[in-house]
């Protein structure tokens, strides 16, 4: 029934995600496209406070998330979540991997069960509170919850989810990771040396999260 703001007009009334076959496709399609098309810059992130593989790990997962892509983007989007998910926890690997994996087979899980009155901040929530979960992790750790869950609270205000906000609050939210110190994953080692720079997998979310809105915007 809420049709609040655009972003709520990919759910039809009858609470199914209402996403063409070809909307489907190019949501899939631009996510990987823009992930694969910063990975140095990503793996330079990596570098600075981490392993120097996010870049790597992330094209690999994508990689093989085009190469399936005719055939994902036939099924369902619960289907083709839950696809997207397995063949990120099987090729991402690292810590990133499993983490990202377990977003886009929570939100498959959560579209296919889930039927309440703000669906769209109401799946992508659950999404990222599995990744808090398989993480053992929060916001204010340096991390991909540093955008996932400012994200999420800005759909949760229905009344500002415009896209280009969002877009907005994504990559200031990459931005703000900056000046942040980690409390987990590898960055973490470092202590307060992790200052300073931008959490890679924060910027890789906010990358994936900007796709979206660019489709989204194109589309509705
Ligand atoms: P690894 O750290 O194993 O080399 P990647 O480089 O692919 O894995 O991914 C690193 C990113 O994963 C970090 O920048 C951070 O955003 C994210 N990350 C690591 N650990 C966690 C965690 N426990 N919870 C949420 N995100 C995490
Ligand atoms: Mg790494």
């Amino acid at each position: 029934m809420r049709r609040a703001n655009a972003l709520q007009k990919v759910w039809a009334e009858d609470e199914t995600v209402n996403i063409s076959q070809d909307m489907l496709k190019d949501l899939i399609e631009t996510v990987a496209t823009r992930i694969i098309d910063h990975a140095e810059e990503l793996t330079d992130l990596d570098k600075a406070i981490g392993d120097g593989d996010h870049g790597l790990n992330m094209k690999r997962g994508f990689e093989e998330v085009l190469a399936t892509l005719d055939e994902t983007a036939n099924k369902t989007p619960p289907d083709a979540l839950k696809t997207i998910g397995t063949t990120l926890v099987m090729k991402v690997g690292g810590a990133s991997g499993p983490l990202y994996g377990t977003f886009f087979m929570a939100l498959g899980k959560a579209i296919a069960a889930d039927a309440d009155a703000a669906p769209l901040a109401g799946v992508f929530g659950e999404a990222v509170d599995a990744v808090k979960k398989r993480g053992k992790s929060n916001a204010g750790q340096k991390t991909m919850l540093d955008v996932l869950v400012p994200v999420h609270e800005a759909l949760a205000r229905s009344d500002e989810g415009d896209i280009g906000r969002l877009r907005g609050v994504a990559h200031q939210a990459a931005e703000a990771t900056v000046p942040m110190l980690a409390t987990k994953g590898r960055a973490s080692f470092l202590g307060e040396r992790s200052i300073g720079h931008m959490d890679p997998g924060a910027r890789s979310s906010a990358l994936a999260i900007e796709a979206v809105c660019d489709v989204l915007e194109d589309r509705i």
